[in-house]
Formats: structure tokens, C-alpha cells, sequence
């Protein structure tokens, strides 16, 4: 049995480029980028970027980075469905309702929570797919 430890970066993009086609935002760019965060949907530029500490990832990681590029799948679905200008609007639009209220801008935004909650739904069945066709 061959064990790898880590995920060649033509795999990982392969498996970066099926899921954006899947979703149907394929004309998402995707960037790497040093950042503090493990990826970000840019709705400015329509692009995916993502943290340098992913440019090689580990076997542990997988399922982080699924749920990762799943979650942020979710927001160029958004900006997709609505148009990103108005996306962008209805995302702010919800920080600031939720500081008014005292909440936290992210951990309380509906629109985080059902990108996380899309992400943790999904991850299993393309770690499944992903394997059987070997590129993890
Ligand atoms: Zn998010």
C-alpha cells in the first residue's frame, strides 16, 4: 500500500478545480497568498485565495482543507447567486446589524454559518471521490 504523506500540488489543484467546477463558479481565480487566514473568497476580484501553509498539505490536513475550500466555495456561490456587488452589500450589511447587537461579526453571520455548515456537509463524499480517483 502506498502511503503518502503528503498531497502533490497538481492533485491538490485538480482537486481545487473539480470542486469549483462542480459548484459552478469555474471562473473563480485561485491565488496563493501569505496570509493569517487559511483561505478567503475575495468578492472584489472573484478570487479564492489561499494561504501559503497550504501550498503542500499533509495527509492530516485533508479534511481541514476540504471543509477550508468547500466554505469558501459557498461564498462565491453567494456572490455568484446575487451578483458580488450586492453580495458584498448584504455581507456588510450583516457585520454591522450584528456589532449594533453586540454579536461577533463573523461567528454569528448567517452568511459564515451556512458556509460552515455546507463545508462540514460536504467535505465526505468528495474525500471519498477524491480517493478512489487517487489524487489523495
Ligand atoms: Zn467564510
Amino acid at each position: 500500500m502506498l502511503i503518502k504523506e503528503f498531497i502533490s500540488e497538481t492533485n491538490k489543484n485538480q482537486m481545487i478545480s473539480i470542486l469549483l467546477k462542480h459548484y459552478k463558479v469555474g471562473s473563480v481565480k485561485v491565488k496563493q497568498k501569505s496570509m493569517k487566514d487559511h483561505a478567503h473568497y475575495n468578492v472584489d476580484t472573484g478570487t479564492l485565495e489561499l494561504s501559503t501553509r497550504y501550498k503542500t498539505i499533509k495527509n492530516r490536513q485533508i479534511k481541514e482543507f476540504l471543509i477550508t475550500i468547500i466554505h469558501e466555495i459557498r461564498h462565491a456561490m453567494d456572490a455568484k447567486k446575487y451578483g458580488w456587488k450586492k453580495f458584498k452589500d448584504m455581507y456588510e450589511m450583516e457585520m454591522n446589524l450584528l456589532i449594533q447587537k453586540g454579536k461577533h461579526q463573523y461567528k454569528d453571520n448567517q452568511y459564515e454559518i451556512e458556509a460552515e455548515e455546507f463545508g462540514q456537509k460536504n467535505w465526505k463524499k468528495w474525500y471519498g471521490k477524491f480517493k478512489r480517483e487517487n489524487l489523495i
